[in-house]
């Protein structure tokens, strides 16, 4: 084997991850533990985590979930909503598990109904969260139907970030799942000041433009929020994660519905991408020459912004070619994995 063909690295963790509950938890956790140390695990479940009360009890549910012995760590967030309150995130930073809120715009995507409706009725909540140092994690879309869906997370920087971050200077904004070269833009030139704003980038968005939604049909596992965009778009966001610059981190969005939820007349939004994360972040940066920048993005950088401690352990991933199954059994249903009948070109090593 060439010298080049294995890829050894510190240990990454997943920013971003939707984990849900019940069965399907017990299913998809495993997964994101097999490679990654820590997630930032979304609080978008069907009964949205507001509290820090359900957010330690889910903590819980998910180390139940986790084969005997897997050591895994999963971050907490609460939801944000018009009634979260300044002493509900207070108490969230006080039991050192919660490490962030998350803001949905109602609406914008899966198990966002109890989203805010109006960011102005957070404003004590947001002094609060920017006083003790807990980040706002965002989904940057706006939901008014009147903006092109692809369009939503432009005017979500010009219509909300930016006088957000003008009312809030100090407070910790992690811009979620960035698709756009604005986003892209903005993150960056916002990098002369401290390590205050930082965006995750997916691997589906690095990989893929909005062509993969309709290749040869349509395709509803390319389906995600915020959309797939164009390619120069896609070129933006693959010159940012290989960068070096510490303000892009690894997060999946790894997002699991189950086959017929999303093949459907109104499929749902997600790609399922836990399987084979890091294998689709390496084919990315080899993409364009960079895996030796693979490291900093999927395994530093983060734990930087959070004030974690970077991860000592290695992992290994070798150049090898394998195929991803069809599906994933969820005992009666069924799980599509991104890539699903594919070929992969790296592979991860246990
Ligand atoms: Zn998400």
């Amino acid at each position: 084997m060439a010298p080049d063909s294995t890829l050894t690295l510190t240990r990454p963790d997943d920013w971003h991850l939707h984990l849900r509950d019940g069965a399907m938890l017990a299913h998809v956790v495993p997964l994101t533990a097999r490679t990654f140390s820590r997630a930032i695990v979304m609080p978008n479940l069907d009964t949205p985590v507001t509290t820090t009360y359900s957010a330690l009890a889910y903590r819980e549910r998910i180390l139940a979930a986790l084969p005997h012995g897997t050591p895994f760590e999963p971050l907490m967030t609460l939801y944000l909503t018009d009634e979260t309150t300044p002493d509900e995130v207070r108490r969230a930073k006080d039991s050192g598990q919660v490490h962030g809120v998350k803001y949905y715009p109602a609406g914008a995507t899966t198990n966002s109904a109890f989203g805010v409706s109006n960011l102005k009725r957070c404003w004590p909540v947001l002094e609060t969260m920017q006083a003790i140092g807990l980040p706002l994690l965002v989904h940057g879309e706006v939901t008014d139907p009147a903006v092109d869906l692809f369009d939503r997370e432009k005017v979500f920087i010009d219509e909300q970030l930016i006088p957000l971050r003008a009312a809030f200077p100090a407070l910790r904004v992690v811009f979620e799942h960035i698709t756009t070269e604005s986003a892209v833009q903005y993150v960056r030139d916002g990098a002369r000041r401290d390590l205050l704003l930082a965006a995750t980038i997916t691997a589906h968005h690095l990989l893929y433009n909005r062509n993969a939604l309709f290749q040869g049909g349509i395709r509803p596992h390319y389906y995600c929020r915020p959309i797939l965009k164009r390619e120069r778009h896609r070129r933006a966001l693959l010159e940012a994660a290989t960068s070096g610059n510490p303000r892009f981190f690894l997060g999946t969005d790894s997002a699991p519905h189950t086959r017929h939820a999303k093949e459907s007349a109104c499929g749902c939004a997600g790609c399922f991408t836990a399987l084979n994360a890091m294998e689709l972040y390496a084919e990315a940066f080899d993409s364009v020459g960079a895996i030796g920048r693979l490291e900093g993005f999927a395994s530093f950088f983060g734990a930087d912004f959070y004030g974690l401690p970077r991860n000592r352990e290695k992992i290994t991933l070798i150049r090898c070619n394998w195929t991803v199954p069809q599906e994933l059994d969820l005992g009666g249903d069924t799980l599509v994995p991104l890539r699903a009948g594919e070929t992969m070109a790296w592979k991860y090593i246990d």
